[in-house]
């Protein structure tokens, strides 16, 4: 299993499955993840969907705009701590 990707922590725990999916939570910093993370043709599926074409309609656009969607919702002090062994 993958560390936390925002604080390093090998702490996470089930939480469900949905479409598929399990969802598990860091017991450290409470980061909620699907995991293992879906395969760009599983999102290709799933974006397919003509409600998120106004947000692009390709996988990396939409991942692009999901991830800078949640980016901006931190607060602005919100310090992120690179994983154990980033740097080798
Ligand atoms: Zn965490």
């Amino acid at each position: 299993m993958k560390n936390c990707e925002i604080c390093g922590s090998e702490k996470m725990k089930y939480l469900f499955t949905k479409e598929g999916f399990d969802h598990q939570q860091c017991c450290v910093c409470g980061l909620i993840r699907i995991y293992p993370q879906p395969t760009d043709a599983e999102l290709d599926v799933f974006y397919d969907n003509p409600l998120y074409a106004v947000w692009g309609g390709d996988v990396e656009t939409m991942k692009s705009a999901t991830f800078m969607n949640i980016l901006s919702k931190l607060p602005q002090d919100f310090k992120i701590a690179p994983p154990p062994n980033f740097w080798i």
